[in-house]
């Protein structure tokens, strides 16, 4: 199964059901694995964030459960994200459109602000289940 052109979270028959494919590499293999806010050995799950040791290098979650509830989330962020992306797309070299250009910067300002508060909306809960596993 070509994993790169899967649609995240449905069945590995997705491309052929919806059509969508993708010849792009999944983003943790574009980068090499490096993800900034990951730390090897701590649970990439901020509600969990607890140490474990990883049986495999690319392993990020402790548990099958804390990668579910990850990647549910992941699929959030990216179905709020997906239309404000195309919309920039689609709109930001139409200058000479003054309402494309106007929608153009929404849909960045849009991304922009979703970035922003989720990223520190995850540093926090890092930090939350830091501190409760210090207190417990
Ligand atoms: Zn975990």
């Amino acid at each position: 199964m070509d994993q790169a052109a899967r649609v995240p979270g449905t069945s590995p028959n997705a491309r052929t059901e919806t059509g969508f494919k993708l010849d792009i590499e999944p983003f943790h293999i574009a980068c090499d694995g490096v993800l900034p806010m990951h730390r090897p050995g701590i649970c990439f799950h901020p509600d969990c964030s607890r140490p474990f040791n990883p049986t495999r290098d690319w392993q990020k979650y402790c548990s099958a459960a804390c990668r579910q509830k990850d990647d549910a989330e992941l699929r959030r962020v990216g179905m709020m994200a997906a239309p404000a992306m195309l919309t920039y797309r689609m709109t930001r070299n139409r200058r000479s459109d003054p309402v494309a250009v106007d929608t153009a910067n929404a849909a960045r300002r849009y991304t922009d602000q979703l970035i922003s508060d989720w990223v520190k909306n995850r540093a926090e809960r890092v930090q939350a289940a830091e501190e409760a596993r210090q207190c417990a």
